[in-house]
């Protein structure tokens, strides 16, 4: 069986065409049944003492997240998602507070970075949105900002940044990396052991949803303030204590751990592998729909790919009638996703290692019905 065979036959039978994973993917019958086992495991001994029961799988968990991301297990915190990982962050950051990220960055995170008082300036880029480093790497000698935040791969846009070399420029300048790493876990090499590194379960890692992670390099831990509880009442806890403070989903996070741990037993590196072919099998699949245009370069290796349209087509009364009348998922990203990037709404694909051409095919021809139909 091939690696996109095993993914498939691994979870429930689909209806449909699945194309949804950067939203969310679909979890294994591994996981649900983890995550199931968890709950019922409660009712019969006690949350507390279940919680402590399922503290090896956590930790295995934290130790999937420690291998992807090259920092250490210990300093991997659950979260309830992306956006709440790097609240958590930027609410206990320690001195100034300027960010520098790219010009198409996550409307969400935008909205975190100005409710916690960060100025926010734009990192260098081409015409593709992609972080010009060279130049980033000079802007950045001049001036670092406290806080060097990228997006490795973007919701709105399939592009791989350069995450590897923005690393090393910011390692040479001492300057703090942040990697909003939800859609690049478990998708691209993320092991570059930035200064913290967030992400969340339910895309490409498949795991359930309403969990998150974030990693930290122990010398950034070490300097963190967090709010909860007030830094003044000096409580003996240690910031990884204070930052996993909180009332938590402890089945959620027995799901993700088990998903993390299926990722890896999968090959991370055939995985990577594997979503770059499906990305380019997308793209050449719908390179000819009439009525869009798709936005990535054919070979960008990552299984996200958005369309533009070029006749006037609304993605979002598309994506509906994908759904309703042939039960094609896809995802509609509007302009506040990427607010200072997209200027019009995108359609975006990104079906995980199991489809097949034959699916993309279907795909394409749904899409042309559609925008015949409700475009
Ligand atoms: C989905 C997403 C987020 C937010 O993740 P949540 O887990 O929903 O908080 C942040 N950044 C990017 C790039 C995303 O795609």
């Amino acid at each position: 069986m091939s690696l996109g065979e095993q993914w498939r036959s691994a979870r429930p039978k689909v209806a449909g065409l699945h194309l949804d994973s950067a939203a969310c993917s679909r979890q294994s019958f591994a996981v649900l049944d983890a995550t199931a086992r968890h709950a019922r495991h409660e009712a019969e001994v006690g949350g507390y003492v279940a919680a402590e029961a399922a503290a090896p799988v956590l930790d295995a968990g934290r130790a999937a997240v420690a291998a992807l991301t090259g920092l250490p297990a210990d300093h991997v915190v659950f979260t309830t998602g992306a956006n709440h990982a790097l609240d958590l962050l930027l609410s206990s950051w320690p001195g100034e507070r300027t960010v520098a990220c790219l010009p198409g960055e996550y409307g969400p995170n935008l909205a975190i970075m100005a409710a916690n008082g960060f100025d926010v300036r734009a990192l260098p880029v081409d015409g593709h949105g992609r972080l010009d480093v060279d130049t980033a790497a000079r802007q950045l000698g001049v001036g670092p900002p406290a806080v060097v935040h990228l997006t490795a791969l973007a919701s709105h846009r399939g592009l791989k940044q350069p995450l590897a070399a923005l690393a090393d420029v910011c390692r040479d300048l001492g300057a703090a990396l942040v990697v909003d790493a939800a859609q690049a876990l478990g998708h691209l090499d993320c092991a570059v052991r930035p200064a913290a590194i967030y992400s969340s379960s339910r895309k490409w890692l498949a795991g359930p949803r309403g969990v998150g992670v974030l990693a930290l390099h122990p010398d950034l831990a070490s300097r963190l303030r967090p709010r909860l509880p007030p830094p003044e009442w000096n409580l003996s806890l240690t910031v990884i204590e204070r930052l996993q403070h909180g009332e938590a989903n402890v089945a959620g996070r027995v799901g993700f751990s088990v998903a993390v741990g299926e990722h890896l037993a999968a090959g991370a590196e055939q995985m990577r592998a594997r979503l770059a072919e499906i990305g380019r099998w997308t793209r050449e699949a719908l390179n000819d729909v009439p009525g869009w245009r798709v936005v990535e370069p054919l070979d960008e290796p990552t299984a996200i790919t958005t369309l533009t349209p070029t006749g006037g087509a609304d993605p979002q009364k598309v994506r509906a009638w994908l759904i309703d009348e042939r039960g094609v998922v896809t995802t509609c990203a509007e302009v506040q996703r990427a607010p200072f990037e997209l200027t019009a709404p995108v359609l975006r694909a990104s079906p995980h290692i199991d489809v097949t051409r034959d699916e993309l095919a279907q795909f394409a021809e749904a899409l042309a019905d559609a925008t015949a139909e409700a475009g």
